[in-house]
């Protein structure tokens, strides 16, 4: 009786949590949805193209965004992915206008860190959104960037990690993630694409960009 009091607690709890806004924390009415319709109209206003040379953000990684990815990501919150696709796709489909994008190019992840969370996030989100893509490989498994504090151990954590068989050359490329933390991780793909083709540009897009970023 005690056993069936406390899962049937939890399945309250599950409930509760599967209906909460990932940033006010209110309930969401509608099913199948994480922000309130508040939230995600404060995000769409807030979620406007800025750029540090190469790369294109649309937030800076703190508060409110942080919650977000971090929900989409880790806590099961797949659907996520529609109500990011609702203030990404516009600013990210200008982007590939105004650049001349041949190729985008989702950051890749690990199979163990595949098997683990069960999707590549930044896939799933230009699936949702309809933006075709083409893949290159993480051929390693590496650690958590944000688990290695200084520059010289992220630099060999990530070194070799990556592999492309796409023919680039001449090509205009976006690399797209969610999170560009001090950069290290695209300027290794950077240089993996770089090994066997040439392509013309390569133009960096993530939802939010760490403020820790320095041009490498
Ligand atoms: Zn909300």
């Amino acid at each position: 009786m005690k056993k069936m009091n406390s899962m049937n607690l939890q399945k309250v709890k599950d409930f509760i949590f599967s209906r909460k806004c990932s940033i006010c924390g209110r309930i969401v009415n509608e099913t199948g949805r994480y922000l309130c319709v508040d939230c995600c109209s404060i995000l769409k206003k807030k979620g406007q193209i800025k750029n540090v040379e190469n790369y294109f953000f649309l937030f800076y990684y703190e508060k409110d965004i942080k919650n977000v990815i971090a929900d989409y990501k880790l806590k099961n919150r797949r659907n996520l992915s529609i109500e990011l696709g609702f203030f990404v796709k516009k600013p990210l489909i200008n982007l590939i206008k105004e650049k001349e994008i041949d190729i985008i190019i989702p950051v890749p992840i690990s199979k163990e860190r595949y098997r683990e969370r069960g999707f590549n996030q930044v896939e799933l989100l230009l699936e949702t959104m309809n933006i075709p893509y083409e893949k290159i490989e993480k051929i390693r498994n590496t650690k958590h960037m944000y688990d290695l504090l200084d520059e010289k151990s992220r630099e060999e954590n990530i070194k070799n990690a990556f592999y492309n068989y796409l023919d680039l050359n001449d090509k205009n490329i976006l690399l797209v993630d969610d999170i560009v933390t001090t950069g290290k991780t695209i300027q290794e793909i950077i240089n993996e694409l770089y090994k066997n083709t040439n392509p013309k540009n390569i133009f960096i897009f993530s939802i939010a960009l760490s403020k820790v970023f320095k041009k490498i």
